[in-house]
């Protein structure tokens, strides 16, 4: 095969043509789902506070409720006038006594600070009557160890905006203030299958020559971390009819189209050719490394998708088929697709600023293009890279902790600043 004379597309462009795509796919339904089912969906409403979190100044500490200017000095004894446990609404408090108070109970009007119980000595009632009374060991400050009321979220804020990916804590949130229910968007349903002759199901024995199909367990996972439904159609082998067959079956109800391997141009590589019969495909050089071979384009529908899509791109799946190296297919999927797949739920699709760190390596002969170096952080406030940067190595992308963006042809001295993408900020955002 003749070499690719083309010129390499810069990552940028690339996104700027799939995110293009990507809005023209946006997934249009939207569903109600419990708060409880929603985690990794996206918002496709803002959730309101009809209320203010906490509802009532409460305390955040076990200890006496007191009007501070009753207190002027350590060891004042006050008469304990009632117990407040949490859920309990006081009654005002009298000027010269002091409540029991437990952590989360309202505050009852008339106090204005408490004391916790470590300050404090409890009196016993005389004859067994009464709440007996407490000694203050201490002077406290007005105000002290009080939740104000709305501190936490005011009456008619917005506590989460649509496009929000709901993590566990945005879903207590939502539950803080009253929403049993949430409206997201509708998971895009992504058709996957992996392309390979040489690929055995880990559970098989491994024939001469096979290799086991790491990608269809990491890209599958990737695509749960994004929210998607995916439609898993397996292996397809190395020839242009079964790999054609297997295109119209993932068209069907499926958005996007995500297959692995069979990218690269060379003869064994039947995917080019599989989604020009049925669509259309452009077969980029992206300059970057790992992740140079992409190919983006569409498949056409026989029927159209039910609440799928809308827009003229309506009547086909879009395509993505990355390269087969487990390392170029994985990052290849966090800087291109898990970017498309936020913009077709109603988010941003612009990658993560990053974070300015300290290389604390050598990186002497950079590439002519853009590298995604495997990077862990260490616990000297700086970053390791991973000895062997293969395309092939896998183990680089477990031990890294996130990728270096290294700009192309830039040689990395012990103590330079980098830009690291951590896969934390890359996967499930
Ligand atoms: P290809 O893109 O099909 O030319 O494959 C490039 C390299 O990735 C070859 O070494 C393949 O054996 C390997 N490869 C392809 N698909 C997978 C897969 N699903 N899992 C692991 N390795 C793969
Ligand atoms: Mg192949």
């Amino acid at each position: 095969m003749a070499a690719d004379r083309r010129p390499l597309l810069t990552l940028d462009d690339a996104l700027a043509r799939l995110l293009a795509g990507a809005a023209a796919h946006a997934v249009a339904g939207r569903e109600t789902v419990s708060t409880f089912d929603a985690l990794g969906r996206v918002l496709a409403a803002p959730v309101p506070s009809l209320l203010d979190v906490p509802p009532a100044d409460n305390t955040s500490m076990d200890g006496y409720a007191v009007c501070a200017a009753d207190v002027a000095a350590a060891g004042t004894v006050l008469p304990v006038a009632q117990r407040i446990p949490a859920g309990v609404v006081g009654q005002p408090l009298a000027r010269g006594t002091a409540a029991r108070i437990f952590t989360g109970a309202q505050v009852p009007p008339g106090a204005d600070a408490v004391v916790m119980q470590e300050q404090c000595e409890a009196l016993p009632a005389e004859r067994g009557e009464g709440l007996g009374a407490v000694r203050i060991n201490g002077v406290p400050q007005a105000g002290q160890w009080i939740r104000r009321r709305g501190e936490d979220v005011q009456h008619g804020a917005t506590v989460l905006q649509p496009g929000t990916r709901l993590t566990p804590q945005a879903l207590g949130l939502a539950a803080s203030v009253g929403a049993a229910e949430l409206a997201v968007c509708r998971r895009p349903r992504v058709a996957l299958f992996s392309t390979g002759d040489e690929l055995a199901m880990p559970g098989q024995p491994l024939k001469p020559g096979a290799i086991y199909n790491s990608n269809r367990f990491t890209l599958r996972a990737l695509l749960q971390a994004a929210g998607c439904e995916v439609n898993d159609l397996g292996i397809v082998p190395d020839r242009l009819d079964a790999t054609v067959d297997a295109l119209r079956r993932a068209a069907e109800g499926n958005d996007l189209i995500l297959t692995c391997g069979g990218v690269s141009g060379g003869d064994e590589d039947h995917v080019r050719p599989a989604v020009e019969s049925l669509g259309w495909i452009e077969h980029w050089q992206l300059a970057i490394k790992p992740g140079k071979p992409l190919a983006y384009g569409g498949v056409r529908r026989s029927a159209p998708a039910v609440g799928g899509v809308r827009g003229a791109e309506a009547d086909n799946a879009l395509f993505i088929g990355l390269p087969g190296n487990p390392v170029s297919s994985f990052v290849n999927f966090l800087l291109a697709v898990a970017p498309v797949l936020r913009v077709m739920q109603g988010g941003a699709g612009a990658l993560p600023a990053g974070l300015a760190m300290r290389a604390d390596f050598d990186w002497p002969r950079p590439d002519k293009r853009r590298e995604f170096l495997r990077a862990r952080l260490n616990g000297a406030g700086g970053l390791d890279l991973f000895p062997n940067q293969s395309s092939g190595v896998l183990t680089s992308a477990v031990w890294a902790d996130g990728l270096v963006d290294n700009p192309a042809g830039q040689a990395i001295r012990r103590g330079d600043g980098v830009r690291f993408l951590p896969f934390a900020e890359l996967i499930g955002r």
